[in-house]
């Protein structure tokens, strides 16, 4: 099967290669610092191509210096890409065991399930449920609003953080399982010593609605001994499966290399012009682990699309290993570990690699290649 590019996403969510690099050149870093904690803020929305490895921090990062912004001038926006490659060197390390809480119990959990009235757009915060309807139609959720999802279904529907994780990760265009669980963890406190909380006023402001005697309508003091509101008590473990393509037969040409990309891993650029086979391998393992909706499946292979004479494998890494007669390249991420052959290094921003506990002592390490001038990108 070939891979061809669907318009269905073309309003919100264009998968063609020139509408994705005119997206970054239309960041404004200077209001994107101003607003992007608002909901109508200045955000870029380009996690779905960041976190696809349509293209890099790297690459987004040089653009904003050869369009003339000092990196150090800059630094809120800097900082926000460098969430994404902590998250990615959390994961490193740590594999498997980001899918539990990773550094502290979640305290006070009551169910592991989702909050029927989250998974229904219901729960009567109408900023929320109109962020969760959003993110149904387009597979986006602003940053703040997946932070009040999660702080209502872990710290005031007191459910585990990890099926509402799950939830979201199904939906979301830019699913990244390492950003994903990791800050399900931190809003619930257990990746950081701290629930993170947000009242109706903090909603208000930041969403632009101005509503008042809701279930968050409370000072921040009495959120902790709170029982879970009615309308969050009927809870459900949401049915997620994986839609993926009908196998069919790939045409390998023999002898020579032969390059895996996969759902994190879908760069254009990637050895373009050489001559090798091209294969996007969907391991029905892999989202039997993490499933995701159609639509993301859909965005996958518009996404592919960009790639030139790109064949679509359903299957195994081994099973495609045991058709392939010459050597196999793909890019390094914690879940291609299974595969075999040879394995090249993502473009990262930042050299700084390791699990640090704390983003800001990561960040620090940072903050030192860039004042040195260490940077890979060589400014
Ligand atoms: C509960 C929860 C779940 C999340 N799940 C995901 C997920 O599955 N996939 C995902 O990509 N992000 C996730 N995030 C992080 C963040 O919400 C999104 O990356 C961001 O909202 C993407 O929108 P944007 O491109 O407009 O971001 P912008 O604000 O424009 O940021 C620019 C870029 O910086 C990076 N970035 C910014 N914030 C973060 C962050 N916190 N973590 C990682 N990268 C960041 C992204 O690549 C983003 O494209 C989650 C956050 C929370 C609180």
């Amino acid at each position: 099967m070939t891979a061809t590019a669907t318009p269905r996403f073309a309003e919100r969510f264009p998968t063609d290669i020139a509408s994705i690099l005119d997206r970054v050149e239309q960041i404004d870093p200077i209001r994107y610092a101003q607003t992007r904690n608002y909901l109508d803020g200045a955000v870029t929305r380009l996690s779905p191509y960041i976190s696809r490895g349509v293209i890099s921090t790297k690459y987004v990062l040089l653009r904003m210096v050869e369009r003339g912004f000092d990196p150090r001038r800059i630094e809120k926006f800097v900082q926000e890409l460098a969430w994404r490659e902590y998250y990615q060197r959390a994961w490193q390390v740590k594999g498997g065991e980001i899918d539990r809480d990773l550094r502290f119990h979640q305290e006070g959990v009551q169910n592991t399930a989702v909050p029927s009235a989250l998974v229904n757009a219901s729960t009567g915060i109408e900023a929320v449920d109109a962020a969760i309807e959003e993110l149904y139609k387009t597979g986006y959720m602003h940053n703040h609003a997946r932070m009040y999802t999660a702080a209502i279904a872990c710290n005031i529907g007191r459910s585990h953080w990890r099926e509402p994780a799950r939830w979201m990760y199904y939906h979301l265009l830019d699913g990244d399982w390492a950003s994903n669980a990791i800050s399900w963890q931190w809003v619930a406190g257990a990746a950081s010593s701290k629930k993170y909380y947000a009242n109706q006023e903090n909603i208000n402001r930041y969403c632009r609605t101005r509503q008042s005697g809701t279930f968050l309508d409370v000072d921040y003091a009495d959120f902790e001994e709170m029982p879970v509101p009615e309308v969050l008590r009927p809870t459900v473990v949401p049915e997620l499966e994986t839609k993926l393509p009908k196998p069919s037969d790939i045409t390998l040409s023999p002898g020579h290399p032969t390059l895996i990309y996969n759902s994190y891993n879908l760069d254009p650029a990637w050895k373009s012009g050489m001559d090798v086979n091209r294969i996007l391998l969907l391991e029905p393992s892999h989202f039997r682990r993490y499933p995701v909706s159609e639509k993301v499946i859909e965005f996958v292979l518009a996404l592919a699309g960009n790639i030139p004479d790109i064949q679509v494998f359903v299957g195994e890494f081994d099973d495609l290993a045991a058709t392939v007669s010459g050597s196999i390249i793909f890019k390094e991420h914690p879940l291609s570990r299974h595969y075999r052959g040879t394995a090249e290094e993502r473009d990262w921003m930042f050299g700084v690699a390791g699990y640090f506990p704390s983003f800001f002592r990561y960040w620090k390490k940072c903050e030192s290649e860039l004042a040195g001038a260490q940077l890979a990108l060589g400014f």
